[in-house]
Formats: structure tokens, C-alpha cells, sequence
């Protein structure tokens, strides 16, 4: 039995950061999908970390590593039981928000980025980091994958208009 509980948490939980992984987030979706109850609404982001390459080539891959990891602690003190915070790729993130209108997540959106402006972070001095996010709805019925598709799209305008700021869809 123990040894099925530690394949069951390597097989849902990000080893660097704790948040949940990609695998386990496309079950939460799943299972968010078939969900039917009427809500105010679901909200889903994507939040991707500026210019973390030159985080890396300036403090090295283990500074790199602490901002993850000081990121996604510092975005988890800001969410309600429900919400879901994913690590989906390298130094991006999907963040699920049910039960949330639009001006509810982005109001749990500006709160992240205000502690993630003022984390401190081990091995990264006198450097600010900072995130772009692309935030949208997802419609009743509609597969998340289509409501990603556009938060992806307002992401990438997030990055092209300067980054560090919140882009709907
Ligand atoms: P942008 O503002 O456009 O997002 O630029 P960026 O530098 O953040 O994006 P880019 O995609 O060019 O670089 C992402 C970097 O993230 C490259 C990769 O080496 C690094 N990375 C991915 N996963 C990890 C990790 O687990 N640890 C560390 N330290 N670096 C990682
Ligand atoms: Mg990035
Ligand atoms: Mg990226």
C-alpha cells in the first residue's frame, strides 16, 4: 500500500514545486467538465514567468528552480480551496478557478502578481520577477481544451504588449 501511495503522488504532483502536474490537472478538468451544477461561471489562465531564461543564464538553474518554487508557493497563498494551480510546462502555469466570474479571477490574478513582485527569493537578489497571464472564461458545456486555446492566445498577447500584466480573452 505504501509503496501504491508514492506512485500515486509522483504520478500527481509536481516533484519541484508541489502543485499538481499536468496529468493530474487534465483528470481535474475532466472531472470539472462533467460537472453540471449551474455556476457563476469558471474561469481558467495561463501564467507563464518573464524572461525566465535570463533568470537562469544570470543566477544559474538552481536559482531558476527556487523561483518556481518561490512562485508557485507565493500564487498558492492567494487561492480559495477550490481552485486548482497546475505546473502544465516549465515555467508555465494553468490556474482552473470555478465558481468565479471574470472580475473574480482577475482580482485573484492582480493579488498573485502583487506577491510575486514582492517574494523574496534565495540565490535571486535585486532582480524583480514578474508573470504574464492570458485569463478566460470557460463556456457552460464547452471543453476546457477550447477555453485554454484562448487564454493561450491572450497570454501571447500579454507577452507581446510588454509583458508583466493580465490579458482576457
Ligand atoms: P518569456 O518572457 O517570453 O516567457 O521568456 P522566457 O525566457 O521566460 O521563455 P523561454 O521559453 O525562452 O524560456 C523558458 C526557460 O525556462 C527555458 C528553460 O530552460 C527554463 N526552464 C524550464 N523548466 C525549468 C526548470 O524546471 N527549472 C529551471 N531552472 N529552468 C527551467
Ligand atoms: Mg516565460
Ligand atoms: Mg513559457
Amino acid at each position: 500500500t505504501e509503496a501504491l501511495d508514492t506512485i500515486r503522488v509522483l504520478a500527481t504532483v509536481d516533484e519541484l514545486t508541489s502543485l499538481v502536474n499536468r496529468r493530474r490537472m487534465h483528470e481535474v478538468l475532466e472531472a470539472e467538465e462533467r460537472r453540471q451544477t449551474s455556476t457563476r461561471g469558471t474561469c481558467i489562465a495561463l501564467l507563464d514567468i518573464d524572461f525566465f531564461k535570463q533568470v537562469n543564464d544570470q543566477f544559474g538553474h538552481a536559482a531558476g528552480d527556487s523561483v518556481l518554487r518561490s512562485f508557485s508557493q507565493a500564487a498558492r497563498a492567494c487561492l480559495r480551496g477550490d481552485d486548482v494551480l497546475a505546473r502544465w510546462g516549465g515555467e508555465e502555469f494553468l490556474l482552473l478557478l470555478p465558481d468565479a466570474s471574470l472580475d473574480d479571477a482577475r482580482g485573484v490574478l492582480e493579488r498573485i502578481a502583487e506577491q510575486v513582485h514582492a517574494m523574496p527569493v534565495p540565490g535571486v537578489e535585486g532582480r524583480r520577477i514578474s508573470f504574464s497571464a492570458g485569463l478566460a472564461t470557460r463556456n457552460l458545456g464547452e471543453p476546457f481544451a477550447e477555453a485554454i486555446n484562448r487564454a493561450d492566445k491572450a497570454l501571447y498577447r500579454a507577452k507581446e504588449s510588454g509583458r508583466d500584466r493580465i490579458v482576457l480573452a
